[in-house]
């Protein structure tokens, strides 16, 4: 089965005009081959109803952690981390990182998510199931070396180096890496400073959490005179492929030091709102010419993988914050989802024309809450959810196909993943 046929349907163009389209893929070149009029194929996918668009993206999660879905909520970032979050995470084993991540991976396809972005723990595990399933990652080693006494903490830095550099490129191109301090208040500057430059040797980005909350930022302010991305840049950390996450709370100056690296910022409007963190400033991030992906974040402070929700999450508070309904229109929010978060990992997708990677979704709108259909750009935007999503493939390959997954067993990994996160409770006592 090489090439597939998706029929009758209508195409989202890269111009975000729609039209009536059937749209020809290679699987064995990974690519879109044909848009419009194409020859027949050796399997058909009806998108009768339907619109067929690039996957979405979600550029930063913590994959594995569906298993502490709904484990402890409503508290602030701190506390919840150092109460809840990390101490469950000490008694993880590699099998509880493997099981969560094959239920993430099972929501993303399901919910038209094509690529993620993932900083966890147990990377080997995470590369092999994304081999396995199909989907693109760009995978990470989340290195946390506070409160580490000093072997510790370079036995975590160096599984971060060693992550990057043994994975990237592997299963035909889908799993690439990065470098992965938690944080800019995790990892001390002495090993940022040691570390940072053998990531850029190894040639991968930097994939960091910055300027997430208050509480985050004005330590490092008043510890150092300097705002969190300066400190950033002082370390070489914000190069164009980086990318981090959330971003927050930025000033004008770290705004412009986005825009002039490259660096992209995921943005998280789900976790940020949950952990009260406060409104990133989308639009003007936008306006500035910084690029804009988005992400869940982990299961646990969201609570679920759709990036559906985010875009609508990102285009209502996103008008908040910029005090404009203008702000973060539709269009937008779905250029974010999809050639936002390609940009953001470094993956070639994003658009339905000739040459362009295989990542495709068909979205069914045929559901009371997509009818009338005025405007299919601003559905997507507002009223579409995961559940719509009809067919998922990823360079050329079927992962879902009349919402049924083919490469994961989902009766098996639900059971898996509800016994690992049952256990892993149990252990961390
Ligand atoms: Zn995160």
């Amino acid at each position: 089965m090489t090439t597939v046929v998706i029929r009758g349907g209508r195409v989202l163009r890269p111009d975000m005009t729609v039209d009536r389209a059937d749209v020809l893929v290679d699987g064995e070149t990974g690519t879109i081959r044909a848009v419009g009029d194409v020859p027949a194929g050796d399997e058909v996918l009806d998108a009768t109803e339907g619109l067929v668009m690039p996957g979405l993206v979600n550029a930063h999660t913590h994959a594995a952690m569906t298993l502490l879905r709904g484990y402890a909520d409503d508290k602030p970032l701190d506390r919840w981390l150092r109460e809840d979050i990390w101490p469950t995470e000490a008694a993880l084993e590699p099998a509880d990182v493997r099981a969560g991540t094959d239920l993430a991976m099972a929501e993303m396809i399901r919910s038209g998510t094509t690529a993620f972005g993932d900083m966890y723990f147990y990377m080997n595990e995470v590369a092999e199931a994304v081999e396995a399933a199909g989907l693109k990652a760009r995978i990470a080693h989340g290195i946390v070396t506070v409160g580490k006494d000093a072997s510790a903490a370079q036995d975590d830095l160096e599984e971060g180096l060693y992550i990057a550099k043994s994975h990237d490129g592997t299963a035909d191109g889908r799993v690439r890496t990065a470098f992965a301090p938690h944080s800019l208040t995790t990892v001390s500057e002495e090993q940022l400073a040691a570390f940072v430059p053998k990531a850029r040797a190894a040639g991968v980005p930097l994939h960091f959490h910055a300027n997430e909350t208050r509480d985050e930022v004005d330590p490092i302010v008043a510890e150092r005179d300097e705002r969190p991305l300066a400190y950033a840049d002082s370390l070489d950390m914000l190069s164009q492929g980086d990318f981090l996450a959330h971003g927050v709370h930025l000033d004008e100056t770290e705004m412009g030091l986005l825009a002039d690296r490259g660096t992209s910022v995921v943005h998280c409007p789900a976790s940020n709102m949950k952990l009260a963190s406060g409104m990133a400033p989308v639009q003007r991030l936008l306006d500035a010419g910084v690029g804009v992906a988005l992400g869940t974040d982990g299961a646990a402070s969201n609570n679920d993988l759709d990036v559906f929700d985010e875009m609508r999450d990102a285009a209502m508070i996103g008008k908040l914050a910029a005090g404009d309904p203008a702000a973060v229109a539709a269009e937008t929010v779905v250029r974010m989802a999809t050639e936002g978060g390609n940009r953001a990992l470094g993956f070639d997708g994003g658009r339905i024309e000739e040459g362009a990677a295989a990542d495709v979704v068909v979205v069914d709108f045929d559901a009371p809450r997509m009818t009338p259909v005025h405007d299919y750009v601003s559905h997507l935007a507002y009223a579409a959810t995961g559940s719509d999503v009809r067919h998922t493939l990823v360079d050329g390959r079927v992962l879902l196909r009349d919402r049924k997954l083919t490469t994961l067993d989902l009766d098996a990994v639900r059971e898996r993943a509800a016994s690992r996160a049952a256990d892993l409770v149990d252990r961390a006592g």
